[in-house]
């Protein structure tokens, strides 16, 4: 196992540690891919740079393929994530899609993808939005197709997966995928770590399923937008949101203004401008 572990991620250039259990890896595009070692599967967490919001992508890796989660935005990113599908060697037996925000999906047209398991309400609102989400792309895309994928146990490549869906978060509905045997939880966009979150009119119930998530013990959160985390990190996204909420609360805020102020609140967190964007299309109050 050790040296599968090695000899797959030396594919990739760079590699900066080498533990069988946990390793990282920059990427031709500039991302980084986490990689850990857990009994029921590898999974590897490719993170875009800061200019794309460091929005991720998972693969979980069984022993009989690739389950992809969400499908990167950028095309640096489709190109490290095919990198990445191409180095582990095994055949990609699903793609799964979080939530209906194209920064999630916009690669997967150009990665020979186009097929998607993801929930009602986001095929829903895909089928309805996407095709003016996919114009707005600075690079041609399409949407992608949607088999609707029930909540509950799912068994792909080998690994046992719990799919659930998180409605009113930072989306209207947000799948989520546990791997039990990994002690490890895709928690997509419910989970901003340490980058401007995306923010909705439903801040809320978004704050009481992260308090849902700090609940569940030592878990390990695979997340949308930035590097995989713990609990730990959760107290500092909750505080982001009680920030923000007063400020975005009545009317329609003063966009530049309230960057500014969460900005001079949270200084060590990336890309302003994905808040800047959320703003300009967050309905008024
Ligand atoms: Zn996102």
């Amino acid at each position: 196992m050790q040296r599968r572990s090695l000899l797959s991620l030396a594919a990739l250039p760079m590699l900066h540690a080498a533990s069988p259990a946990a390793a990282q890896a920059t990427t031709a595009g500039g991302g980084r891919v986490h990689t850990t070692t857990t009994p029921a599967a590898r999974l590897h967490s490719y993170i875009s740079p800061a200019a794309a919001a460091h929005v991720a992508a998972h693969v979980i890796e069984g022993p009989t393929g690739l389950v992809l989660v969400d499908g990167g935005w950028t095309p640096e990113a489709r190109q490290d994530i095919r990198a990445l599908l191409t180095s582990l060697g095994k055949p990609v037996q699903a793609v799964l899609l979080s939530h209906l925000h194209p920064d999630h999906w916009a690669g997967l047209a150009a990665a020979g993808l186009p097929e998607v398991l993801a929930g009602p309400t986001t095929a829903a609102l895909l089928q309805r939005a996407g095709p003016a989400m996919a114009a707005a792309q600075k690079q041609p895309t399409t949407v992608p197709r949607v088999a609707i994928q029930p909540p509950g146990p799912l068994r792909l490549a080998g690994v046992d997966l719990l799919v659930s869906y998180v409605a009113d978060t930072e989306a209207p509905e947000i799948m989520t995928v546990e791997i039990p045997g990994a002690a490890t939880i895709i928690v997509q966009d419910i989970f901003y770590n340490r980058v401007h979150a995306y923010v909705s009119r439903q801040l809320d119930a978004w704050i009481a399923a992260l308090k849902g998530l700090e609940s569940r013990g030592p878990t390990t959160f695979l997340v949308g937008h930035g590097e995989p985390a713990t609990a730990r990190e959760i107290p500092r996204l909750i505080a982001y949101l009680e920030t923000i909420r007063p400020l975005v609360a009545t009317g329609t805020p003063n966009q530049a203004a309230v960057v500014a102020e969460m900005v001079r609140h949270f200084p060590d967190f990336a890309a302003p401008d994905l808040l800047a964007l959320s703003l300009s299309r967050l309905p008024p109050a």
